[in-house]
């Protein structure tokens, strides 16, 4: 599965999100699929949808959908240049989709900062530059084999060459890969390349409990909103330490507690819905009166590929799907509703699903 790396200095918060998103964790059973691995998290994406289309139709029960987060324990300053936990801790974000950079907003004097003082641009340039080197070797590695392949007139060398050089240029002046701009046809190239900064970046600001309700007022997620707009990347405040101790509620006790605190969403789930997005992820439901349940798939993928997400033989054997936005389902609430209004399409292989697309799939076995 897609998942998505937490990283950041020392005494940030990292371990206090990580550790909320481990209690708040799914249940397991649901899930037999998951990865058993301490440093993954599962969580469920929360979907307002699917609570709505249990409503309408009475399932036996209701599974939400998944996603992983993955605790990248041990920036240091040189990883770029290999030394002890540094290679390790580059080789576990290259196995990562996109990078949730946990951030300290937050003052407190008995919490050592490492570089003595907060200062959340210095920690995002520190980390950020260790990537960056780390792709700047990359593509010094590449750029002169291909510059003689150019020079023979190899046509594809010498795009790639065009490609390396502005990748070179971009960091050379700090920029991440995600920063430069390339055609669909150029990105083909440069997905190929496994660079670190060409990764989603999410910034997770991580400010203290008197912030949490209005952060307008704190200068120091001013300064990483700022930031990351140049960087083409997104941000999400968040307070570990609540997060950490909503975690430990149950439903009914956590939307209480955000009620008091006059809050919509948690952090934590505002983090999971902007990640799932981040990694072009959407949703589709199965509607049953065994189970109505939120399937994830990447953008763009056909209707035997998401029906492969629940089985293969379900993509083997793809007939077709039939197919209700969420929108007309519970417009006209109910399937036969639907269907009477004409709503319900009979979709092929060819077709694209879209996200909120409630489906049943036909298939031979
Ligand atoms: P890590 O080294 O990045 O994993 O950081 P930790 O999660 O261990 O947090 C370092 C210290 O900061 C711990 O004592 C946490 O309790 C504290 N901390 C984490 N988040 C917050 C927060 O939002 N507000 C305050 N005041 N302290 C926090």
């Amino acid at each position: 599965g897609l998942t998505a790396g937490i990283v950041g200095l020392p005494n940030v918060g990292k371990s206090t999100l990580f550790n909320a998103i481990t209690q708040a964790g799914a249940e397991s059973a649901n899930y037999p699929f998951c990865t058993i691995d301490p440093n993954v998290g599962i969580v469920e994406v929360p979907d307002a949808r699917l609570n709505k289309l249990t409503e309408l139709v009475q399932p036996k029960k209701t599974v939400p959908t998944v996603f992983e987060f993955t605790d990248i324990a041990g920036i240091v300053k040189g990883a770029s240049k290999g030394e002890g936990l540094g290679n390790k801790f580059l080789s576990h974000i290259r196995q990562v989709d996109a990078i949730c950079q946990v951030v300290r907003c937050f003052e407190d004097e008995n919490i050592t900062h490492v570089a003595g003082k907060v200062d959340p641009i210095a920690d995002i340039e520190t980390i950020n530059l260790e990537l960056i080197l780390a792709d700047l070797e990359s593509v010094e590695k590449r750029i002169d084999r291909v510059a003689k392949l150019a020079k023979q007139r190899d046509k594809d060398a010498a795009y790639e060459h065009d490609i390396l050089v502005r990748l070179k240029e971009a960091f050379e002046n700090d920029q991440p890969a995600r920063t430069v701009e390339f055609t669909e046809e150029e990105m083909k190239v440069v997905k190929g390349m496994h660079l670190l900064t060409i990764k989603p970046m999410l910034y997770v600001a991580n400010v203290g409990e008197d912030d949490v309700i209005d952060p307008s007022g704190n200068e120091y997620v001013q300064m990483v909103r700022e930031f990351a707009a140049k960087d083409n990347a997104e941000v999400i405040v968040v307070c570990a330490k609540i997060e950490a101790e909503i975690s430990e509620l149950d439903e009914e006790e956590k939307k209480a507690f955000l009620e008091e605190l006059g809050i919509e969403e948690s952090g934590l789930d505002q983090l999971i819905r902007a990640a799932y997005h981040l990694l072009g992820l959407a949703t589709y439901f199965t509607a049953g009166v065994q189970e109505v349940r939120a399937w994830t798939f990447r953008k763009g993928m056909k209707a035997p590929q998401c029906a492969g997400v629940i089985h293969t033989d379900f993509e083997r054997g793809f007939i077709r799907a039939e197919t209700v936005s969420y929108e007309d389902l519970v417009q006209y609430g109910s399937m036969n509703g639907a269907r009477e209004a004409g709503r319900v399409r009979l979709e092929g292989k060819e077709y694209i699903v879209q996200d909120g697309d409630v489906m049943h799939f036909r298939f031979n076995v």
